[in-house]
């Protein structure tokens, strides 16, 4: 295959190159990353001072040597730039402030009151987003880069590449254009992604599980399954990948949001567990302040109510046989499992764990399932603004040496 690059291009690439070495080292030196890209020390010398007068690389003294000049070690600087990213759920929506590392430095979970209409949600959203990133962007520490841009998740259909919210199910929103609503009130970039793939990308990126394949479920009012194949997100042809939540898994099923029948989420989110405390004669749960219905569900379970862990176990048993559909599908080398359901980790993991058992087929019976980092949407939200500004220059696999 032949490649046509410029002087420029070659350069941008080689920068990106020799960054996402230092990047993914704790730290490194001028040989090393020579050794490992294959570009010349003259080429590497000269990049990695670029990235030094960038700030995004540090000299942070010399390391040992086992004959001739100690080398002076390079540290990629976490604090070069901070993004803002905000997790939509149904119920609530966390903002956080993070690094280029995914370090948080602020974070806030509001709840979101419920509106009937769409119309009236989609203005009350915007509003609250409005305050909770001016906020954020209050408590952003100064930086070489400053804040690189705010990222959007949502729990529906988006198309990251234009900016569009297709389709929010369980909310009825169709065809809204939130990027730009959104950048009309914001001097940096703003991006929007489906929550699963923000989910996904932060557990892929800061996790250090030395996977290049991994899939993540977000699984809450509804569930949603980002996909990494190879170490990129796969979004599909039209940016809509990912949407497991509503594969059939019961043929004459449920009526789903979505108008489909038998849908994997109206088994195993937080309205199936509802059903299923009611089928085995539990009492409803009631609001208490500042507590989701999950939370207290977990609470009285915890508290030995046998209705409640009841429902969470049929919960897991559902879990398990989509995650095993997944898994017989894609045979990623590990799962990971965030969303409001995972807090109730200790009653549905061993569920999950014994369908995989008999439903997932040959190795994929031992993939490795791991809840993920509490806030993992959020900060992933604000790690693909990062990668997508500070880190957009062009992804390939071998350095050029000019
Ligand atoms: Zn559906």
């Amino acid at each position: 295959m032949t490649i046509n690059v410029d002087a420029a291009g070659m350069r941008r690439i080689n920068l990106s190159t020799v960054l996402s070495v230092i990047r993914g080292k704790r730290t490194t030196s001028r040989i090393d990353i020579s050794q490992i890209t294959g570009l010349n020390k003259a080429t590497v010398s000269y990049l990695v001072d670029e990235l030094i007068q960038e700030q995004l690389v540090q000299e942070i003294g010399y390391g040992s040597s086992s004959g001739g000049r100690k080398p002076v070690l390079l540290k990629f600087n976490a604090n070069a730039a901070y993004a803002i990213g905000v997790d939509i759920q149904i119920t609530h929506m966390t903002t956080v402030v993070s690094n280029t590392r995914g370090e948080v430095v602020y974070r806030q979970t509001k709840q979101l009151a419920a509106h009937e209409q769409a119309a009236l949600y989609q203005e009350k959203l915007v509003e609250m987003i409005l305050v909770e990133v001016a906020a954020a962007m209050k408590a952003t520490p100064p930086s070489p880069h400053g804040l690189a841009g705010i990222g959007v998740a949502l729990p529906g259909i988006v198309n990251f590449a234009v900016g569009t919210v297709y389709y929010l199910p369980n909310i009825n929103v169709a065809n809204w254009d939130l990027q730009s609503v959104l950048s009309q009130h914001f001097k940096v970039p703003v991006f929007i992604d489906n929550d699963a793939n923000c989910g996904a990308w932060c557990e892929f990126q800061h996790r250090n599980l030395r996977v290049q394949n991994l899939v993540h479920i977000n699984a809450g009012v509804g569930i949603g399954v980002g996909v990494i194949v190879n170490g990129q997100l796969y979004r599909g042809k039209d940016g809509l990948a990912g949407e497991f939540g509503h594969m059939t898994i019961a043929a004459i099923g449920l009526e789903c949001s979505c108008g489909n029948y038998g849908c994997w989420e109206e088994y195993a989110s937080e309205r199936s567990l509802l059903r299923y405390i009611r089928e085995s004669g539990g009492k409803k749960p009631q609001a208490a302040s500042g507590w989701s219905v999950v939370e207290q569900i977990l609470y009285e379970a915890q508290h030995d109510n046998r209705a409640y862990i009841r429902a969470f176990h049929t919960l897991g048993e559902y879990l398990g046989v989509g995650i095993a559909n997944i898994l017989n599908g894609l045979n990623p080398e590990q799962v990971t499992i965030g969303g409001m359901l995972s807090r109730a980790a200790t009653f549905i993991l061993p569920e999950i764990e014994r369908v995989l058992q008999h439903r997932a087929i040959l190795l994929n019976k031992s993939t490795p399932l791991m809840i993920a980092n509490a806030n993992a949407v959020a900060i992933g939200a604000a790690e693909l603004v990062i990668d997508q500004t500070l880190f957009s220059y062009p992804k390939q696999g071998n350095a050029i040496d000019t």
